[in-house]
């Protein structure tokens, strides 16, 4: 696990992801999560987050990080 402390990504401040997360059943909700299946930038967010030993983000794929959750 890496202990350094992990650098600021574009999903970090996403407004989209934003919106979905407080409206996770609106359309554009639903549009976002079903991005995050596929989304090679997500995936390396969320890769990211788990080397770092960061939480789960609260909606979104998690790529098979955090089996445990
Ligand atoms: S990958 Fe998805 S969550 Fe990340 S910045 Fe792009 S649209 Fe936003």
């Amino acid at each position: 696990m890496d202990t350094e402390k992990r650098p600021q990504m574009s999903c970090d401040t996403c407004r989209f992801r934003e919106k979905a997360e407080k409206a996770s059943a609106s359309f554009l909700g639903k549009i976002w999560i079903w991005h995050t299946r596929f989304c090679p930038g997500w995936k390396r967010y969320v890769r990211t987050k788990w080397e770092h030993g960061e939480a789960a983000p609260p909606v979104g794929s998690l790529r098979g990080y955090w089996q445990n959750r």
